[in-house]
Order: structure tokens, then sequence, then C-alpha cells
């Protein structure tokens, strides 16, 4: 007997048939022996519809109430879950995450969850009854709803599991599984069957969007393994899960793209200390989040420019920023230009990043040159190079994006099975 958290996305609960269906596959898990928690997302489309209205009052609508607006989806369709899971003759109970309850902090539209009291939910379970609990929504110290930002409910779901101690935390959603690609630019994508922590949350956070970043954070702390799997099939999807000796067998994973970067460069900033450090904490004092940084001196440059940082001596900084931050970022970058003395700014919109990912970069050497080499095979020029232990990034012009996410899955040869 074991105890398992399933959570249904929005498409998954998106018509009454197919709340239905998806009370089945409840019903069908408990037959099976196991006690039963589900967690729900609103009806597909429904958050969008709630926050449009809200903008429809006035641009900048209260956050609180926004949160008090939103949560509403989660609650019709636990409700709507309940009713259709004693119809088929099941024991159920719905939640709020106030109900429980899901305390949060009181950052209103993206809030943290800071504990669970999961008494109800066991007693609940203990009887036989399938517990069903509104997801995305939680409640601050002063009675406040909150909601956990798009696509929280895959986090309420996975901080649920670990509270409850989970054997699994299943993530129902509309594709079948972690692609070691996307399937829709290259045809040999193929299903992942266990994928590190690690892995899922660099694939995340690189633009997989399959489950939100922090429900993979909160998985890897609380070691809760999560099956990230289809409501339309049977069939098994991708097990994330913690580090294990067979994962580290292949070099790459997956090969992840992002076309959601601009680059900014400042060129000829003085070069001497604190320089880097005053347009960086310029940039935080903004909010703006910065990915890839280089400093560099440009090859074309003449050599005088060049130096190993005398009183006269010029460098450029390139970093790279969100398109959505970019306005904030023209807003300021002229006064830390001047500020730094630098002789212009540059920015290119037409840049995406490609990525690989694997736990497997930590043991095999080479795994960036040969990166490098089948992009020059393709004649893809590299703008900018990052790294971390398990991901490295080069930035290109965008219209080599799918060309370069094709390569290099059949270079690392991801379309064969393991
Ligand atoms: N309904 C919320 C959203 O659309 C939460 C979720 O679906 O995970 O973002
Ligand atoms: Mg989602």
């Amino acid at each position: 007997m074991a105890l398992i958290v399933q959570k249904f996305g929005g498409t998954s609960v998106g018509t009454p048939d197919r709340i239905k269906n998806v009370a089945a596959r409840a019903l069908a898990t408990q037959a099976a022996g196991n006690d039963v928690v589900v967690i729900v997302s609103a009806m597909s489309g429904e958050t969008n519809r709630l926050l449009k209205l809200a903008s429809d009052m006035t641009s900048l609508p209260d956050s609180r109430e926004i949160d008090a607006l939103a949560a509403t989806g989660e609650q019709v369709t636990a409700a709507l879950m309940a009713i259709a899971i004693q119809a088929l003759g099941g024991k159920a109970r719905s939640f709020l995450g106030h109900q429980l309850k899901v305390l949060t902090d009181s950052a209103f539209t993206k809030a943290r969850i800071k504990a669970i009291d999961a008494t109800r939910v066991m007693e609940t379970i203990a009887s036989g009854t399938i517990a069903v609990v509104a997801g995305f929504q939680g409640v601050d110290e002063e009675g406040n709803i909150t909601t956990l930002g798009r696509g929280g409910s895959d986090t309420s779901a996975v901080a649920i599991a670990a509270a409850i101690g989970a054997a699994a935390c299943e993530i129902y959603t509309d594709v079948d599984g972690v692609y070691t690609t996307d399937p829709n630019i290259c045809k040999t994508a193929r299903k992942i069957e266990r994928i590190s922590y690690e892995e899922m949350l660099e694939l995340a956070s690189l633009g997989a969007k399959v489950l939100q970043i922090r429900s993979v954070e909160v998985a890897m702390k609380y070691g809760v393994p999560v099956h990230v799997r289809s409501s339309f099939s049977d069939a098994p999807g991708t097990w994330v899960v913690g580090e294990e000796s067979s994962l580290e067998s292949i070099s790459v994973t997956g090969v992840a793209y992002d076309k959601g970067e601009v680059r900014v460069m400042l060129v000829g900033v003085d070069d001497k200390p604190g320089v880097v450090a005053h347009i960086f904490s310029r940039l935080a004092d903004e909010n703006i989040s910065v990915d890839m940084i280089i400093q560099n001196a440009p090859s074309d440059a003449p050599m005088s420019r060049v130096s190993a940082g005398g009183p006269d001596s010029k460098t450029d900084v390139t970093f790279t920023a969100t398109k959505a931050d970019l306005p904030k970022v023209k807003q300021v970058i002229g006064e830390i230009a001047e500020q730094v003395s630098a002789l212009g700014i540059r920015y290119d919109e037409d840049i995406a990043k490609v990525s690989i990912v694997g736990l497997g970069m930590r043991s095999h050497a080479g795994v960036a040159a040969k990166m490098f080499k089948i992009l020059s095979d393709e004649g893809i020029n590299i703008q900018a190079i990052s790294t971390s232990e398990i991901k490295i990034s080069c930035l290109v012009a965008t219209k080599y994006t799918e060309l370069a996410v094709r390569a290099l899955h059949d270079g690392f040869g991801l379309g064969n099975k393991p």
C-alpha cells in the first residue's frame, strides 16, 4: 500500500469529461491498493481569464486581490473533482489551501510555501477517502489568500507529497514526459525515462516548460520522486529523481534553447577594479536578472586597447538579460555607461541560447570541444559561451537555433536509445 499524490494540470481538467476521466484514474489508483491525494489546477485558460478580468478593471490591480481572484480557478476544479469521484461511487473531499493549511509568506502572486499542516489530508485518506486539494494557493500568517506564481500547482503537489511522505508525486500534463529536446523542431527527440533533479532544473530554467522550476527545487530538497506523464494515456512518462549511477553513463541528457534573451554590450569601459561590480549592482538594484556575462577586449580592437588593466585601458563588458527586461535595461544603461565612461552601448535581440545539459559532463572530458566542433561544422558562429558543472550554453544568431539544436541532438547521439 503506497501513498500517491496525483496532480492534474489545466488541460487534464479542461472539460467536464476530462474531469470525469481523471476522477476514474484516481479511483483506479485507489482500487489498486493505494492512498490517493489529488491536486488540481484550474481548468485550462481559466487563470488567464481571471487575470484578464482584473486587468479590465485597472492596469495595476492590487496583488492581494489578484490572488483572491486567481485562487478561485482551483476552488472550482477541486469541488468538481470531488463531485466527479463521488458520482463514480467513490469517497472524496475537497480542500482549499487555507483549510489544510498551506502556509505561505505574503508575497502575493509569487508566494513561497513555509509549512504545510497535513493533518486533515492524513485523516481524510485514513478513512478511505480521496483528498482533493486545490493547487496554486495558500494562506499567509494574516489569513490572506496567496498564490504561488504561474504553474504553481506543480509546487503545491510536490510540497504536499513531501509533507505527507508520499511514495511518488505524479504530475499529469498534456505531454507524455520530458524530451531530449523540443520534438517540434527535432523529429528524433526521445522521451527521457529518468532524469536527475539537477538536470531537470537546468532544462526547466532553459525553457523546457514542463514543470514549474520551484517544484523541482522542492522535490530535490525533500527527495520526492516525481513522475511526469500524460493524463491521456497509461504509458509511463519521465521520472525525475535523485542522482543515480545509471544516469551518469551518458555525457549529455538534453538540448535546450531559449530565444528570450537580449545581448547588451558596453563598449570600451574603464578597465579597473570596481567597474564590473558597479555595472552589475546597478542592474541588480533595478531587479534586472542577468544571465551570461563576458568581459573581454574585442578581437578587432587595436592592440593598444588590450592591456592588463592599466590606468587608461579599456575593455568591453557584454551581458544577456531577458527580452522582457529590455525596457528596464534601456532605462538605466545610459546612466551606467556614463558612470563607467563607456564609449558606446550595443544591443542585439537577434540571438538565441543553445545549451546542452548532462550530469555526465562532470566525468567526461571534451564535451565542450565536441559541442563547439558540431556547431562549427554547421558553419554556426558562437558569439558567447557560458558553462556550469552540468551545462554548456552557446549564444548564436536566432536563425541558426533549429539547426544548432538538431545538430547537437544528433551529434551527441540523443535520438538513439541509451
Ligand atoms: N492555474 C495556475 C496557472 O495557470 C496554476 C497552475 O496551473 O499550475 O498558472
Ligand atoms: Mg503547468
